[in-house]
């Protein structure tokens, strides 16, 4: 199987051809296969109803990069975003559609120094990602020239409004010059968003991503929230606690499809890899040696498991998320077939929350959160589990053939010394806490000292009940109280009403939240403030003597994973 064909036969460059498949992407995604042909083969402007994680950014990212001129220095697309953490991560996959390209991508963002963006724009780049705010900035002090724009892409135009930022975008566009292609992405169509459409495009496409929906009424859903530097640890504690792990796991890229498998192999699973690279006799062969159960964990791409027809799954697992809801669908159909129950389990990071909230909700299903099994409980699993089989060996006079082993044995030592022995010989280290490393709670904001004395900014909110937020943004990053609440609740999910007392000064905010919220909003927002400081901090107490003497807590040691070739 061919897929890059799949790519090249929607008319993409070599070049793209080359960043495809070295981001190891199998097949255009439903967005892709939409957009790609309409945006290269016509001059119309394009309306996208997709969501998060559909793949649009390749969908507009990918044409755009084969129709602007390289090494220009004059900026040919601006994508615009409603959030800076949105406008880092488009940029940082636009940039790696280059595929050797003279073509510089620059994010823009409020909160960033204005000097390092001077000097980026001045040098001249290509492809512009930002947010609102700073762009209108920097067209007012004419440090940004558009006039030589062909693309203007509005990235989750429905958030845009949301955020109170519609006005600020209709600013951009009316600098921007009128023969330029526009195209509007949104996962929602609100009437606001249609007439932007209408008002600012002559003549354009709509194109939308049908959802059909199926019910999965046998299967268990759950969701677990990792990082992801601990999804393969979650994997491995979710393989441990099951006895009958019978598994398709599947993740985004045939890399990662590799990697884990290895890694799996590598810890004593039995793990195959399944992808569109594999051969269709190697796949015939691995998918029978799954069939006979002699491999328990099948790896694949969506694409590779296209076909796959087995009835008695135990589990089906989204390593990474899937794209869209009918691709979540698709997979977890796989589980709770003829009648079984199965078990659907999906692992999101904290950013890809909403993006399982529009699963949830666009495929109709309920997805359940739930914890990782601590070490200890993992081992007393295994230590009970081990017993239990020992006991049927006995219940089934199973071991008749080694009784003479056994009085050999016990001529020499005490009978617990020998069992003891028995089990270390059978299990190795099995019940050892080694096999496992410690997982971090992704949205804890209590760290462990050793990390808080690297980010001394980062101080824990206080106990009380209230915390008073410090933010470092204000009106010079042309925010007011509603951005603000706006902007805190769409990156951290809070409900709005909890966000009160809000200041909102020149250079920076305060606003008060309840204790509970503060811990995962500033987790939220670590590393997002100029300099990967944090953007929000829980504002300084007036006695801080007791942080201080936290901040000199020497660092814990890390444990380290020890791996088995034998379970
Ligand atoms: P987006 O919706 O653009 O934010 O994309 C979500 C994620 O899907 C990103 O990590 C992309 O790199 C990835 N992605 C986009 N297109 C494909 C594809 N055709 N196959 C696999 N992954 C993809």
């Amino acid at each position: 199987m061919d897929n890059m064909n799949k790519f090249a036969e929607l008319g993409l460059s070599e070049s793209s051809l080359l960043a495809i498949s070295t981001k190891g992407f199998e097949e255009p995604s439903p967005i892709q296969k939409m957009t790609i042909p309409l945006l290269i083969q016509n001059e119309k402007d394009i309306v996208g109803q997709a969501q998060t994680g559909t793949g649009k950014t390749a969908a507009f990212g990918l044409p755009i990069m084969d129709m602007i001129v390289e090494g220009s220095g004059q900026v040919q697309a601006l994508i615009l975003t409603p959030t800076r953490e949105l406008a880092i991560q488009v940029a940082e996959e636009m940039s790696s559609f280059r595929g050797g390209r003279k073509i510089s991508v620059l994010p823009i963002y409020g909160g960033q120094s204005y000097n390092r963006q001077f000097s980026r724009l001045e040098s001249g780049v290509e492809i512009i990602v930002g947010t609102p705010g700073r762009l209108i900035d920097h067209l007012k002090r004419g440090t940004l020239d558009l006039s030589h724009l062909k693309f203007m892409v509005l990235d989750e135009a429905d958030e845009m409004l949301n955020m109170g930022f519609i006005d600020d975008v209709e600013f951009i566009l009316s600098k921007t010059p009128a023969e330029k292609r526009f195209l509007l992405f949104s996962a929602t169509m609100p009437k606001r968003i249609v007439q932007l459409a209408e008002n600012f495009m002559s003549e354009y496409e709509v194109v939308k991503v049908d959802s059909t929906q199926l019910t999965v009424d046998l299967t268990d859903q759950i969701y677990f929230e990792v990082r992801a530097s601990d999804k393969f640890e979650a994997l491995c504690r979710i393989i441990d606690v099951e006895p009958e792990f019978y598994a398709l796991v599947f993740c985004r890229t045939k890399l990662k499809v590799d990697h884990l498998a290895n890694a799996l192999l590598d810890r004593g699973n039995d793990a195959a890899a399944l992808h569109g690279d594999v051969s269709q006799a190697q796949r015939e062969r691995i998918l029978d040696s799954f069939k006979r159960k002699r491999v328990n964990i099948l790896v694949a791409t969506d694409v590779a498991a296209r076909g796959i027809d087995i009835d008695d799954l135990t589990h089906v697992l989204n390593y990474s998320i899937p794209q869209d809801p009918e691709s979540y669908v698709h997979r977890i159909g796989r589980t709770g077939r003829a009648g079984k129950l199965g078990t659907a389990i999906t692992f999101i990071t904290p950013s890809e929350y909403r993006q399982l909230m529009q699963i949830q909700h666009f495929s109709n299903s309920e997805i359940r959160k739930e914890t990782l099994p601590k070490i200890k409980d993992l081992i007393k699993i295994k230590r009970e589990r081990i017993v239990a089989e020992i006991k049927e060996v006995i219940d089934q006079d199973d071991y008749h053939d080694n009784m003479h082993v056994a009085n050999e044995l016990l001529e020499g030592f005490p009978p617990d010394m020998i069992i003891a022995a028995l089990l270390t010989h059978a299990y190795k280290d099995e019940f050892s806490t080694d096999r496992y490393t410690e997982i971090t709670d992704p949205r804890s904001q209590r760290q462990s000292r050793s990390t808080r004395q690297n980010q001394p900014d980062d101080y824990s909110p206080d106990q009380e009940g209230i915390t008073r937020l410090f933010i470092a943004l204000g009106r010079k990053d042309d925010i007011n109280a509603q951005k603000l609440v706006n902007f805190i609740r769409q990156e951290a999910m809070v409900d709005p009403n909890h966000i009160r007392n809000i200041q909102v000064f020149d250079n920076f905010s305060f606003a008060n939240v309840p204790f509970q919220e503060a811990e995962h909003i500033i987790n939220t927002f670590r590393g997002k403030g100029r300099d990967k400081k944090p953007l929000i901090v829980a504002a300084k107490p007036k006695n801080d003597n007791d942080e201080k003497s936290q901040r000199s807590a020497p660092p814990k040691r890390k444990q380290k994973t020890r791996r088995s070739k034998k379970r």
